[in-house]
């Protein structure tokens, strides 16, 4: 294929691969694809040659693949299943307006994408022609929000507005700026990751007329940032539109700690900020798609603290019956039994998220990123105890830490998390004496300058330091005694209702 054609939207968007025939002419297919290729009443299959050309040809449990190959088991129906389960329809005020929350609204545009994901929530009007959006749809959505004052953020999704064609778009764009209420518009779109080619400089300039412009991107996998796709990402950065990303937790695709760190950590090194992981919805086409929500609270707590908190993104459930995205965090989880998570919106609204009943755990034994994880101590902790390594972990350092010689003090073991800085380097215990500081003035260097403050320094503090320096013989473990330095973490606790010493900068 000569560049030129690759590399145009058009010709891309104009050579999508859908039937059995030209899927089996670049992947080999197992029978169940082939069943789900073959399927009567499947949901819209549609894949750009971009997209397919990242999928392994032999590997059935590709993870890009699996978004977008159809499987046979999609037609299977589960507990819970719903065709609108966020109750979108009935939220509409106008077609394709979706008005939830108080003041932003989903602004639907046209229900066809680049490419069509097998668990897409909207997979009821999606990829549909017959129930697409057209000019006089958009026109009532418009007029909708002229008198809706309270309206001050409009997400423009689908479906996917940017294969829209570009005059289109770019009247509904004009079409919201011209309404003084609205202060952001953002675009929800999959487009740079189907299609990066169609993040031209054309596109760019049309879209830094509309500011203020956000942009939100559906990444599942490392696998789909390639450099097409980075281009694109820089293109948009530069245009000024903030970029963020919504992913969805799915099962042989993306519930694995080790696949989402290294998600994120692509998608912060491209300047996109991961912004939601959503639980796979109850919809139709998506039941072998979906993890216990234990998945994702075990990714987050993966990613949380390990990694810089901009690459890690809220885990949320859009709410069954449509109470829109509760995050899954205390507060909002109310219950959680063995099938079923019981959580709360933020208007007090309640719900139930049926958990699936035919999980098949991901299989760390074939992942490479659970194969190449990185190494890192403290990891083992929490997580280990869920993966079963252990099954509890015992405190340490609760101890008299004067009492037993302080061989573990607590939280004290790694001096570089706690040595504050031209203390020096200490081995988990002071090798000397620190300093004591009163009112700012160091009194060890007072002593030793003047000789006349010797009376603060006493016998005892021999012994004391023996203590500290865990060389004590037993007998050592001298009470502490207020003038004698300390090392760090071994201060006696303030007596009532004195201020610690360490707030007023008085103790080292
Ligand atoms: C997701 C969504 C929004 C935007 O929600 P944020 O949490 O602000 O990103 C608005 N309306 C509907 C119907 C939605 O589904
Ligand atoms: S891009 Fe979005 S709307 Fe389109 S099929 Fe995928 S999930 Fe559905």
């Amino acid at each position: 294929m000569p560049d030129e054609k690759w590399d145009d939207w058009r010709w891309q968007l104009s050579h999508r691969i859908n039937s059995l025939d030209e899927v089996a002419q670049v992947l080999n297919l197992t029978d169940e694809e082939k069943a789900g290729l073959t399927a009567d009443d499947k949901f819209r299959v549609d894949i750009t040659p971009y997209f397919a050309s990242l999928i392994d040809p032999d590997d059935p449990n590709d993870p890009i693949r699996r978004q977008v190959i159809p499987l046979g088991r999609e037609q299977q129906a589960f507990t819970a299943m719903m065709e609108d389960s966020l109750a979108e329809d009935r939220h509409s005020p106008v077609p394709g307006l979706v008005h939830r929350y108080p003041d932003r609204v989903l602004m639907l545009v046209t229900t066809q994408c680049a490419s069509y994901c097998r668990y897409c929530t909207r997979s009821r009007i999606v990829g549909d022609p017959t129930q697409n959006f057209n000019s006089r749809d958009h026109e009532a959505q418009l007029e909708y929000l002229r008198r809706t004052p309270q309206v001050r953020d409009v997400l423009i999704s689908g479906g996917d507005g940017l294969t829209l064609a570009p005059k289109l778009f770019e009247k509904i764009l004009r079409g919201l700026r011209e309404i003084p209420h609205i202060e952001i518009i953002r675009i929800g779109s999959r487009v740079p990751v189907f299609l990066p080619q169609r993040i031209d400089d054309e596109l760019c300039t049309m879209l830094e007329k509309y500011h203020p412009l956000w942009i939100n991107l559906h990444f599942n996998h490392p696998n789909e940032i390639t450099p097409e796709v980075s281009r694109a990402v820089d293109k948009l950065t530069k245009a000024g539109l903030p970029v963020g990303n919504q992913s969805v937790l799915l099962a042989g695709v993306n519930d694995c700690v080790h696949i989402q760190r290294a998600l994120v950590h692509k998608l912060v090194e491209n300047r996109v900020r991961p912004y939601y992981l959503y639980q796979c919805d109850l919809v139709e086409g998506s039941g072998h798609f979906r993890t216990p929500v234990g998945k994702g609270l075990e990714i987050i707590e993966g990613l949380r603290g390990h990694t810089s908190g901009y690459a890690v993104p809220t885990y949320v459930i859009d709410a069954p019956g449509g109470g829109g995205k509760i995050p899954v965090m205390p507060n909002y989880l109310i219950s959680y039994s063995d099938h079923k998570v019981i959580l709360r919106n933020y208007e007090g609204y309640i719900t139930t998220y049926e958990e699936p009943e035919h999980y098949q755990k991901h299989d760390q034994s074939t992942c490479a990123y659970c194969q190449h994880e990185r190494p890192e101590p403290g990891q083992s902790g929490v997580l280990g105890l869920l993966e079963g390594e252990r099954m509890w972990i015992e405190p340490k350092g609760f101890e008299d830490i004067h009492a037993r010689g302080n061989t573990e003090a607590h939280r004290l073991q790694d001096p570089s998390k706690w040595v504050p800085f031209g203390v020096g380097a200490i081995e988990g215990k002071a090798a000397r004496p620190l300093p004591v500081l009163k009112d700012g003035v160091n009194l060890d260097t007072e002593r030793a300058a003047t000789d006349t403050n010797a009376g603060i320094v006493e016998a005892g503090d021999v012994e004391s330091q023996e203590a500290r320096n865990g060389s004590a013989n037993g007998s050592a473990a001298g009470a502490p005694n207020d003038k004698v330095p300390y090392g760090p973490g071994e201060e006696p606790r303030p007596r009532e209702g004195e201020p610690t010493a360490s707030a007023h900068g008085e103790l080292l």
